[in-house]
């Protein structure tokens, strides 16, 4: 057991190959799901200037004291339009959600607390007075300035991931363009005689590419850019070819899966091996035992097990923590604690298994999706995440809780 590498141990030399991405500019729809790069300060204050909640009457409170009250309508304040006159004690302004209070208002009485109730079409007639039925406080229904942030503030700071509400929030500071980390570019390459590319019929031998599929989608899933390239054939001449393309999309990671492991003919690792620097390390976990790391001219490269749900685990494993660190990306990779249902059987080694998780009252419990066979991809569609049975032990028991690494995002989960 002692040539094993241990998992943390991998994931720290690898990590140690990774430097966060710099900066890049980019037009304010496309930073969507993107990181922020530098602090937002607010050049402006949100709102700009005190305005009504409701439709209503501005006033001054002190005016509705003894409601109800008549009070005489001297302005009307309609949406877009900005009061140039104030209003005198006894007066009130018709005023809409959102327009600007005048000055001598200090409160709304929504329409709803006055004799006018509400008129429909396109302007109603402006009344002489209103009767105004109850008695309001200052600052009742009104949004003061700056109430939602106010200039100087540091509105978001650098490393937020823009969801939908920072992407309002940058319009309303007209941020045309933001600063956001240069997204990580990653090749991907399924290597393999056996490959047949998803629009080919299946002969003798063959099978689909699905590793090429799930890579992309995980890739794509943690905010970088999955760049595939066409299947690469098990001859030192189509490696050299293929890796060069890969090489030449300038990426900052090169993903192949297959064709790497101990053992396997394959011509794969002598190539990658002329081309750049590679390491094969056999790391205590399963599955995914072997697994290649070095540089392709220059470039980080994951040479990853064929298995499918291997190269999916360790991708999770390996390949998620680096591009988190070159995105900036804040996203802790999501745990929770859970008790197996079941006793499990392990061989010593770390040991990542597939799991449904279900609730039960304040804890999660977790059952085995079955088959845990490292070519069943279907596993992985009913897993709600991975539970960690720790280096060292052979029999973890029923009832006995553990680390479970939640599959995706938190948020894509729900509850
Ligand atoms: P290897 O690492 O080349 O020994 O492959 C291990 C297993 O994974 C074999 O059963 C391969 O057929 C399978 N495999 C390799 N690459 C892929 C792929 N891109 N998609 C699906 N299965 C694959
Ligand atoms: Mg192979």
């Amino acid at each position: 057991m002692s040539d094993l590498l241990s998992v943390d141990a991998a994931v720290a030399r690898i990590l140690e190959r990774f430097a966060p991405l710099p900066a890049e500019s980019i037009e304010l729809l496309a930073s969507l799901g993107r990181v922020l790069a530098e602090d937002i300060r607010a050049e402006i204050n949100a709102p700009p200037f005190a305005n009504s909640s409701m439709d209503g009457y501005a006033v001054a409170a002190a005016d509705t004291a003894e409601a109800p009250v008549r009070l005489r309508v001297s302005l009307d304040i309609p949406a877009g339009s900005f009061p140039t006159e104030p209003i005198r004690p006894g007066e009130a302004a018709r005023i809409m959600t959102g327009a600007p209070l005048p000055e001598g208002a200090d409160a709304v009485v929504p329409v709803e607390q006055t004799d006018q109730g509400w008129r429909s079409g396109d302007s109603p007639p402006l009344p002489d007075s209103v009767g105004i039925l109850k008695t309001v406080r200052p600052g009742d229904s009104v949004r003061p300035v700056g109430e939602d942030f106010r200039a100087g503030d540091v509105v978001l700071p650098a490393l937020t991931v823009i969801r939908p509400q920072e992407l309002g929030v940058l319009a309303a500071l007209g941020k045309t363009n933001v600063p956001v980390v240069r997204q990580p570019r990653v090749a991907i390459l399924s290597t393999g005689d056996e490959l047949i590319e998803v629009d080919q019929p299946l002969a003798p031998g063959k099978i689909r590419d699905s590793n090429g599929y799930t890579l992309y989608g995980l890739i794509a899933q943690y905010g970088a850019l999955p760049l595939r390239l066409p299947l690469v054939r098990d001859t030192a001449d189509d490696v050299r070819r293929r890796f060069q393309q890969a090489l030449d999309l300038q990426p900052d990671i090169i993903l192949s899966s297959a064709g790497v492991s101990v053992g396997t003919f394959d011509v794969v690792r002598s190539v990658l091996s002329e081309m750049g620097e590679i390491n094969f390390w056999r790391v205590n976990l399963r599955p995914g035992k072997p697994l290649a790391f070095g540089q392709i001219g220059g470039i980080p490269f994951f040479g990853l097990p064929g298995n499918p749900v291997s190269a999916m685990i360790t991708f999770d494993v390996f390949v998620r923590p680096a591009l988190l660190k070159l995105a900036q990306r804040p996203d802790t990779i999501p745990m929770v604690t859970a008790a197996l249902a079941e006793d499990v059987r392990t061989d010593g080694r770390r040991t990542y298994m597939r799991v449904k998780l279900r609730r039960d009252g304040d804890h999660f419990v977790a059952f085995t999706t079955g088959t845990q066979s490292s070519g069943a991809l279907t596993s992985m569609i009913k897993a709600d995440g991975l539970i960690i049975i720790p280096e060292g032990l052979e029999t973890a028991r029923a009832g006995e809780s553990y680390t479970v690494r939640l599959l995706g995002t938190m948020d894509q989960r729900g509850s």
